[in-house]
C-alpha cells in the first residue's frame, strides 16, 4: 500500500495518516519535523516506516521504563490475565495486589484508586482536594504539566511575554475553570510563601511536578519541596505530587521516597505500567474515603475500563521488574544517566561549548545555556535553536530524541552501556558541528 522508495516511506505514511486523523497524530507533540512514523519497536530500539533503526531515548514520553515489549512482561501479562478480561463489577485480585505491592513502595499511600491516564488522576486528584477543603484555589508552578483538562490546562512552556498571566492551553477552556488557579515560579521559596500568607485559606491544592520534567530537568530544592510541606499543612491545604513522570522511574517509592517530603496525594500513570494504559491516584485515608466508591460519600469516581485487568498486570509485572535483585534496574539506569551527563560535559569543556547537560536518574537533557537549570528563568535562557539542531543531529545517526525545544530524553532498562557510548559518540559529531557554525556565525564567516 505504501511506496518500497526507502526514503519516502515515514513521510506518506504520516501523509496518509493526515488524510484519516487530524495532524496524523494521535496526540499533541507526536508530529515532527522530519516526519517520522514507526512500524516496529523492540526492546530500547524502534525502527521507523523506512527500516531505519534508531535507539530509542524518547521512550514514549517516559512510559516504557524497561523497554518496548518487554518478554517477561509481555508473558506476566499473559499468564496474569488468562483467566479474566474486563468485567467491571466487584474489585478483582490484580487490583488488590498491585494496590499492596504499591502501598509497599510508596511512602504516602494510605488507599489508590486506579484510572486509565495522569490526566485523569490529577483531575481527580484536584477535585477532591476542593471538595475535602470546601476551598477554590488551586497553585501550580510556570512550566509544570498536569494533563490536558480544564482545572489545570496552563501555563506550560509559556513565551516569556505571557510569564505572569494565565497562558491556556487550550482554546474552549472555561474561563472560570483558571480564573481560581494561581500560577508560581518554581523553587521560589518566597513567591510561595507570600502567596500562602496572602490567601492560603482559599487554597485548596498546590500541585507540582517535584522534578519538572516538562521542561527537562528541573529538580524541586529540598528548601523548596519542605516549604510547601509546611506552608500546605498550616493552611489546610493539600499537597498534590505529581509523579506521572518521576514514580516509578526515579524509584519505587517515587521522588517522595527520594526527597523525604510526604505529599497528601500522588498522581501516577507512564512507567507504573511500563506502556499500558494505567493511572492511578493514591493518597491520605481520610481524603481518598471521599470518593463515592464508597456509597454515600460526596466525590465521584467512576470509569468503565478503571483497574482494567491488562493495565493492572502490567503494573504488577513491572513492580516485579523493579524490586528483582535488591533493584538492580534503578542502579544501572542511574549509572546510565551519570554516564551519559558525565560524557556531555566532558565534550562541551573540550569545545567550549556552553551547554548544561543535566540528569536525574534515567532522565537527562543538554540544555544550551551557559547557566545551570534550576528556574524556568533559566529553561528560557536555553538556546532552543542549538537544542532542536543538536536532536535533530542525533535523530539523523540513530539516536532517536524529540526535535522540540526542552523536551527530554530517557532512558530504557533495555539500553545497553554500548547505547550510551555509542550516543556519546553521536553527540561528540554533532556538537562540535554546533560549536563549529556558532564559531563561524561569530566571526561572520558563512560556510
Ligand atoms: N502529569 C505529568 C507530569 C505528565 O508528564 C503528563 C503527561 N505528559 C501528565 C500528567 C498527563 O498524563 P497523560 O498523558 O497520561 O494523561
Amino acid at each position: 500500500m505504501y511506496p518500497s522508495s526507502a526514503s519516502e516511506r515515514s513521510a506518506r505514511l504520516s501523509a496518509h495518516a493526515s488524510t484519516l486523523l487530524p495532524g496524523g497524530v494521535s496526540s499533541s507533540l507526536r508530529k515532527v519535523s522530519p516526519s517520522l512514523a514507526f512500524t516496529r519497536a523492540v526492546g530500547g530500539r524502534v525502527w521507523d516506516a523506512d527500516g531505519k533503526e534508531y535507539v530509542d531515548f524518547h521512550a514514549s514520553f517516559g512510559a516504557t521504563l524497561l523497554g518496548h515489549g518487554d518478554p517477561v512482561l509481555r508473558e506476566r501479562v499473559r499468564e496474569l490475565t488468562e483467566d479474566i478480561d474486563l468485567v467491571g463489577l466487584g474489585p478483582t485480585e490484580l487490583e488488590v495486589r498491585l494496590a499492596e505491592k504499591v502501598r509497599t513502595h510508596v511512602p504516602s499511600a494510605e488507599l489508590v484508586l486506579y484510572c486509565s491516564s495522569g490526566s485523569e488522576a490529577t483531575y481527580h486528584a484536584i477535585r477532591l482536594a476542593r471538595a475535602a477543603t470546601g476551598r477554590p484555589l488551586v497553585v501550580k508552578f510556570q512550566g509544570g504539566y498536569h494533563g490536558w483538562h480544564d482545572y489545570i490546562g496552563a501555563n506550560v512552556i509559556s513565551p516569556p511575554e505571557k510569564l505572569g498571566t494565565i497562558d491556556s492551553t487550550s482554546d474552549g477552556t472555561l474561563p472560570q475553570a483558571l480564573e481560581w488557579l494561581r500560577v508560581l515560579p518554581f523553587n521560589d521559596v518566597a513567591a510561595f510563601d507570600e502567596l500562602m500568607a496572602e490567601c492560603g485559606d482559599q487554597v485548596a491544592a498546590v500541585i507540582l511536578e517535584p522534578i519538572v520534567h516538562t521542561i527537562g530537568c528541573v529538580v524541586g530544592s529540598p528548601e523548596f519541596l519542605a516549604a510547601l510541606r509546611r506552608g500546605t499543612e498550616k493552611a489546610g491545604s493539600v499537597l498534590i505530587f505529581d509523579e506521572v513522570v518521576t514514580g516509578f522511574r526515579h524509584a519505587l517509592g517515587g521522588f517522595q521516597q527520594i526527597s523525604g517530603i510526604r505529599p497528601d496525594l500522588t498522581t501516577f500513570a507512564k512507567a507504573i505500567a511500563n506502556g499500558y494504559p494505567l493511572g492511578m491516584l493514591a493518597g491520605r485515608y481520610d481524603l481518598m474515603s471521599q470518593f463515592n466508591t464508597i456509597p454515600g460519600q460526596p466525590v465521584m469516581y467512576g470509569g468503565t475500563f478503571n483497574g482494567h485487568p491488562i493495565s493492572v498486570a502490567a503494573g504488577i509485572a513491572t513492580i516485579e521488574a523493579l524490586e528483582a535483585d535488591d533493584g538492580a534496574v534503578h542502579k544501572r539506569l542511574f549509572a546510565m544517566g551519570q554516564a551519559l551527563r558525565d560524557g556531555l560535559v566532558a565534550i562541551g569543556e573540550r569545545l567550549g561549548l556552553a551547554i548544561r547537560p543535566t540528569h536525574f536518574g534515567s532522565v537527562f537533557v543538554c540544555y544550551f545555556t551557559d547557566r545551570p537549570v534550576t528556574t524556568f528563568a533559566d529553561a528560557l535562557t536555553n538556546d532552543e535553536d542549538a537544542y532542536v539542531a543538536f536532536h535533530r543531529g542525533m535523530i539523523e545517526r540513530g539516536y532517536l530524541m524529540i526535535p522540540m525545544n526542552l523536551k527530554r530524553n530517557h532512558l530504557m532498562a533495555a539500553h545497553t552501556e554500548a547505547d550510551v557510548s555509542g550516543a556519546l559518540e553521536a553527540a561528540d559529531e554533532v556538537l562540535t558541528t554546533i560549536a563549529r557554525d556558532r564559531a563561524g556565525a561569530a566571526s561572520g564567516v558563512v560556510a
